[in-house]
């Protein structure tokens, strides 16, 4: 059958290098080439653009990112036994690929990356949601990305492009698409996985907008909305009781009821009671 590239199959990549999957690393790793250059797909067009992948693993997107003409890959890799099976890829697309080996928590790769740049990833679950959290609360805005095409966990899919009055709908979904539209292009089952995780997986795209979709300082955007969902069951003026003096009067001022909860809030609503509030905080 004919491949993507003249790579070996992953299979035999993960056999030959000896690439076990660890629990501890998130490790689920995509086998098929067809799914992996498909995601890539979703990413856009990325002939002309450098390509962000966290935890590339084996190499399955990678070469799928690779095969859809990515202009560069600068991947970011925790797991050093993956660095060696990667060389192998590096020699297919010289001058293509670039792997790090360290840890995304700790490390900033931006200033080795060219715009545009878009980010791609089958994120490590459990620091998919920190990392995107991050990407979407940078210093100044818009960020150095323009696009994020990531793999979740099929619950954290659904809480970042949750609409008000759903039960996922919260301070991800608000944050992520107060500053991006966000779309899930994909679900994939366990069973698309190496070894299979639990879980269904889902693929969010997320598009950043140059401006929010409504004005309002991130910060306290951010504490309003963190507080509001803390009890989100309560109606917004017990949730939100002593945020500021006269809170409950701010709440109205904002034009939303002091007996609406934080989830039939929509982001709109959120924005203005920020810039109502904004000049009473701290
Ligand atoms: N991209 C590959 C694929 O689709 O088959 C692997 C995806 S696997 C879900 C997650 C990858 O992230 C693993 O290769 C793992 O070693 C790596 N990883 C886990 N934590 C990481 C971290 N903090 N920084 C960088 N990579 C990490």
């Amino acid at each position: 059958m004919a491949t993507i590239d003249n790579l070996p199959p992953l299979r035999d990549v993960i056999e030959t290098h000896e690439l076990a999957a660890k629990k501890s690393l998130g490790q689920n790793f995509l086998l098929d080439l067809n799914l992996t250059s498909k995601i890539a797909r979703y990413a856009g067009d990325l002939s002309g653009c450098d390509i962000l992948e966290i935890g590339p693993g084996p190499g399955g997107l990678t070469r799928g990112l690779l095969a859809e003409g990515a202009r560069k890959v600068l991947a970011v890799e925790k797991d050093s036994r993956c660095i060696t099976a990667l060389e192998e890829v590096q020699t297919a697309y010289p001058g293509k690929l670039d792997v790090i080996n360290a840890d995304a928590l700790e490390i900033d790769v931006s200033k080795h990356l060219q715009a545009p740049v878009r980010i791609v990833a089958n994120l490590p679950y459990n620091v998919g949601t920190e990392l995107l959290v991050r990407w979407l609360t940078p210093d100044v805005w818009p960020p150095f990305w323009e696009s994020l095409t990531l793999m979740f966990q099929k619950e954290v899919a659904e809480r970042i492009t949750a609409a008000p009055g759903s039960k996922t709908y919260g301070r991800l979904g608000i944050l992520a698409q107060w500053r991006c539209q966000c779309q899930t292009v994909m679900t994939l089952p366990p069973e698309a996985f190496s070894p299979p995780p639990k879980i269904h997986s889902a693929v969010v795209h997320l598009k950043r907008r140059e401006e929010p979709l409504f004005p309002a300082d991130p910060k306290v955007l951010n504490r309003v909305v963190a507080q509001a969902f803390n009890q989100r069951r309560k109606m917004l003026r017990s949730a939100l009781k002593n945020f500021v003096p006269d809170m409950e009067d701010h709440i109205v001022a904002a034009g939303l009821k002091p007996t609406d909860r934080a989830e039939q809030i929509d982001i709109e609503g959120f924005c203005a009671l920020a810039r109502q509030i904004a000049p009473h905080m701290r």
